[in-house]
């Protein structure tokens, strides 16, 4: 059954038992006090007759009470216990009543009784007489007018249902058909999607901004975003064969020549190994890296440990420089001399040796110098300083060269992954083969961390790349 009809048919069924259970209620606690108050009135009158009638002086003063307490709609009857001296008096429209057989009960009745189909109340209460006779006196009285109330009662509640019922199924119905629209416009928008291969969206043209609308908007939301990862997924796979194509052509190049001239041409040997060997390596490096980016960032988790600035800096920098053979000089900003030459607004600077501990994943935060270190080395000739400091109570590691600098049209490009300023004049340079997601990988290792990478750089003057460590990484620890 659909979820439609379901909700229709349940809500339509809960609500006419409960109207059903609400109505035998009431009608059952109406039925009982209208009865329980009929007896009682029928029992006080038969005892206020009974009363008079015990200390009645004769025949003709018994039929004379009798007349004047018989109830309207009723008997009143004097039963001797012998059966002697009895006396009936009926109300004019219940002479038949009269022709009833009489019983002598000893104990005292209160009860309903039905004849010839109708109902009556009837109290037998017995007295003893002037004359020292045990006797009864019977009162009987039609109980139709109650019955009608509640036969009007019982047709009021049945009509009264029923017109209630009536709205209350179309506007289930109504309900069912609003709450599946959505879901129903969902789902085949859904089959689209799977039908075609392309994303579709829903189409929302209610204004109401109920969850219904926002389940909605929160569906093309989620078709947006995986829109966008799609198109950024196949983007990146063609950049990446593309970028990967390069050095396999110049590899596979320089091979051929090496097979075709290699035996006559040693000359050749030294200048294809050569080549071979750097594409190799760049594809090495561009493969670690797009395999890194493939990862998904929820998988980095940034293993926050305090680490103490100046000595990381030291310590990557010594490696560095062995591995390429360049001067890497660290500057801790406690020195305001060095400081002041290198950290922009250096004059702010404001560190102590205790202070510049941070707390950061030391393997990501390696990671990310080695980039930047490795670009610096690339895009410069002269020496490269890393300076370690605190400004305006942020720590930040900062890598700076003297060199080619990049231009300011390129400088909000360069985080882009596979972008690189120019890719003649890096290939030109010796080593300088880059692979265009060196800072984007960066940039990502830090934001893992809770951390911000920034360039700033001076066409021809040089290049300052910043890692803004978290303020006080006091999140991590927990
Ligand atoms: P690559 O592997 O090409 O270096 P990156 O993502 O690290 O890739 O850098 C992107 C581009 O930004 C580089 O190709 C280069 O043109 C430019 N760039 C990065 N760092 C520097 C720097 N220190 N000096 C000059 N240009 C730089």
């Amino acid at each position: 059954m659909k979820l439609g009809s379901k909700i229709h048919l349940y809500s339509s069924v809960l609500f006419a038992i409960l109207l059903l259970v609400a109505n035998v209620t009431i009608y059952t606690v109406f039925h009982r006090l209208m009865m329980d108050r009929e007896m009682s009135q029928l029992l006080a009158e038969s005892e206020q007759a009974a009363e008079v009638l015990r200390t009645a002086e004769g025949r003709l003063a018994l039929n004379g009470l009798l007349r004047a307490y018989v109830p309207l709609d009723g008997t009143l009857r004097w039963v001797e216990a012998s059966g002697e001296g009895s006396a009936l008096v009926a109300s004019g429209n219940q002479l038949e009543l009269g022709r009833q057989e009489q019983t002598f009960y000893s104990e005292r009745r209160l009860e309903q009784v039905t004849i010839n189909g109708e109902r009556y109340g009837f109290v037998s209460l017995p007295v003893i007489g002037p004359s020292g006779s045990v006797a009864n006196v019977q009162m009987m009285s039609s109980l139709v007018e109650l019955t009608e109330l509640l036969r009007i009662l019982r047709l009021v509640l049945i009509s009264v249902s029923a017109a209630v019922l009536v709205p209350v199924v179309i506007s289930s119905g109504i309900l069912g058909r609003l709450v599946m629209r959505p879901i129903t416009s969902m789902t085949s928008t859904m089959r689209r999607i799977i039908r075609s291969g392309e994303f579709a969206r829903l189409k929302q043209t209610g204004k109401s901004r109920d969850e219904l609308a926002e389940m909605g908007d929160t569906f093309n939301e989620m078709i947006g975003l995986l829109e966008e990862s799609f198109v950024r997924q196949e983007q990146f796979v063609s950049n990446a064969s593309h970028e990967l194509k390069t050095p396999l052509t110049i590899i596979e190049s320089y091979a051929s020549l090496l097979k075709r001239r290699g035996a006559e041409r040693p000359d050749l040997l030294e200048e294809s190994v050569e080549a071979i060997h750097s594409e190799a390596v760049r594809m090495k490096t561009m493969t670690e890296q797009l395999l890194l980016l493939a990862t998904s960032k929820r998988e980095w988790k940034a293993d926050m440990q305090p680490v103490g600035l100046v000595a990381f800096a030291e310590q990557v920098s010594t490696i560095f420089s062995q591995v390429h053979r360049r001067n890497v000089t660290v500057i801790s900003s406690l020195d305001p001399v060095q400081g002041a030459a290198l950290v922009p607004e250096a004059g702010e600077a404001e560190a102590t040796a205790q202070d510049l501990t941070v707390l950061a994943d030391q393997d990501m935060l390696k990671q990310v110098l080695f980039i930047l270190l490795d670009n610096a080395r690339k895009y410069s000739a002269g020496d490269i300083e890393l300076v370690a400091g605190r400004l305006q109570g942020t720590a930040f590691l900062a890598v700076e060269d003297r060199g080619e600098g990049i231009p300011p049209e390129d400088l909000p490009h360069v985080f882009e992954r596979f972008y690189r300023v120019d890719k003649a004049r890096s290939r030109e340079q010796e080593g300088a083969g880059g692979t265009g997601l060196g800072l984007s990988l960066g940039k990502e290792l830090c934001e893992a961390m809770g951390a911000r990478l920034e360039l700033e750089s001076t066409l021809g003057a040089g290049t300052t790349a910043t890692i803004w460590l978290p303020d006080s990484g006091q999140e991590y620890l927990a």
